[in-house]
């Protein structure tokens, strides 16, 4: 007998059907001998139509009532999933995040978790119980009000669940069957992952993968929770991401062959902004990514050449969430004349393409067969970035498709026949 914690994402209990849906696999893995710890996002779009509302009352809607609005969304599903398990003949129990003890700092719409204390939980594991959790929201203990984790939050609940209750495997339920080597409706010819690596799946999901969230694999590296990755439509095996305790993992190392790159990630989410005609004098990239940093913006890559001859100036780019763009964009034009650039240029048409994997480590020539890939297409590179494991090169928005495909070819990742592509999200 195991400890099972499972989370369903939005699209898996988008209506009554489908909680009921959700019901029954929960009870069948209650009726397999196991104890069952489940957190549940909101229904369906429920999170984007209250945040909708929310912008219909107010132009700036006041964090502490946002999240108050936000956290009702979850609150429906856990309670609607409990009544649907009772006519199953078994017992279950809602709980909002609060009553889970999930403690968080006080940053509403992005709190972080500090500690758990699932008492609640587990007394009622031990009357038999299954445990249904609110995802996505906690409590503060020194304003004593409510939290919401920020987007795709639930998927963090989970984790944090699994690890302080110390489960065997946290099971992320979405509409995709796993990780793939790449999105599947970008590259056809995808696969789903058997297993993957912590650190890979966490630059993948840092690169623009969707299928998991970054901090819900972060926060499971650091307390070594095991999370399998899979479908709610069908009982299939998904991807076992991490290691753990669990009977049916493979533990990393085990297999020989282990491939050079898991995957390929693309992001279209990003700008780049270029500084023109800095003065190359020291001290200008500290000012320049001082101000860029107090307008909140999540700088990625950056790129600064040379000076051009005699000019003694140099051109500084960088990428960042397009969302940040127009807010540091203004932030960089009011210290023009302080920090003496010549302009600015904003270009939102670029796409970050990224391949991701350990082996990168022992194995050399990786990068070059990326280049190789590309330069026989045509497609032309504007910026690269690398990390241990992961290489990364910025192109053309409309370039990346096609990239990505070359790319997935290149590396040996087709699978012999086009992936299923479902009209899901992967939430
Ligand atoms: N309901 C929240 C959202 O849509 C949390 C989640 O789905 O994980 O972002
Ligand atoms: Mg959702």
């Amino acid at each position: 007998m195991a400890l099972i914690v499972q989370k369903y994402g939005g699209s898996s209990v988008a209506d009554a059907e489908s909680i009921k849906r959700v019901a029954k696999r929960i009870v069948d893995t209650r009726r397999a001998g196991h104890d069952v710890v489940v957190a549940v996002s909101a229904m369906g779009d429920t999170t984007d139509e209250l945040l909708d509302l929310a912008g219909q009352v107010a132009p700036i809607p006041a964090p502490r009532e946002l999240d108050m609005l936000l956290s009702s969304g979850e609150r429906i599903s856990m309670a609607l999933l409990a009544m649907a398990i009772h006519p199953m003949g078994f017992e279950a129990r809602s709980f909002t995040g609060s009553q889970a003890g999930m403690i968080t700092d006080a940053t509403h719409g992005a709190a972080r978790i500090v500690d758990v204390t699932p008492v609640r939980l587990r007394e009622a594991l031990d009357e038999g119980a299954i445990v249904i959790v609110a995802g996505f929201q906690g409590f503060n203990r020194d304003t004593r009000d409510i939290t919401t984790l920020g987007r795709g939050g639930s998927d963090t609940t989970a984790v944090a669940l699994a690890a302080a209750l110390e489960a065997d495997v946290c099971e992320i339920y979405s509409d995709v069957d796993g990780v793939f080597t790449a999105d599947p409706r970008v590259v056809p010819r995808a696969r789903k992952l058997d297993r993957i690596s912590s650190e890979e799946m966490l630059e993948l999901a840092a690169n623009g993968a969707k299928v998991l969230y970054i901090r819900a694999v972060e926060y499971a590296r650091r307390h070594g929770v095991l999370i399998h990755a899979r479908s709610t439509f069908s009982s299939a095996e998904g991807t076992w991401v991490g290691t753990g305790r669990h009977p049916h993992h493979v533990p990393e190392g085990e297999h020989m062959e282990e491939p050079i790159v898991a995957g390929v990630a693309t992001d279209l989410g990003q700008a780049k902004i270029t500084v023109v005609g800095v003065p190359d004098v020291p001290g200008k990239a500290a000012e320049i990514f001082k101000i860029v940093a107090k307008s909140g913006a999540n700088v990625d890559m950056i790129v600064q050449n040379v000076s051009a001859a005699g000019t003694a100036r140099t051109d500084i780019s960088f990428t960042l969430p397009k969302t940040d763009a127009t807010t540091a964009l203004k932030a960089l034009a009011g210290e023009q004349i302080e920090v003496g650039f010549e302009s600015l240029v904003h270009d939102d048409q670029i796409g970050k393409l990224s391949v991701v994997g350990a082996g990168m480590r022992t194995h050399s020539g990786v990068s070059a067969t990326l280049f190789e890939a590309l330069s026989t297409t045509g497609i032309n590179i504007e910026m690269i970035s690398t990390s241990e494991i992961r290489i990364s090169v910025v192109l053309r928005a409309a370039d990346i498709a096609e990239a990505a495909r070359v790319v997935h070819t290149a590396y040996g990742l087709d699978g012999d026949a086009d992936a299923t592509i479902y009209a899901g999200t992967g939430r």
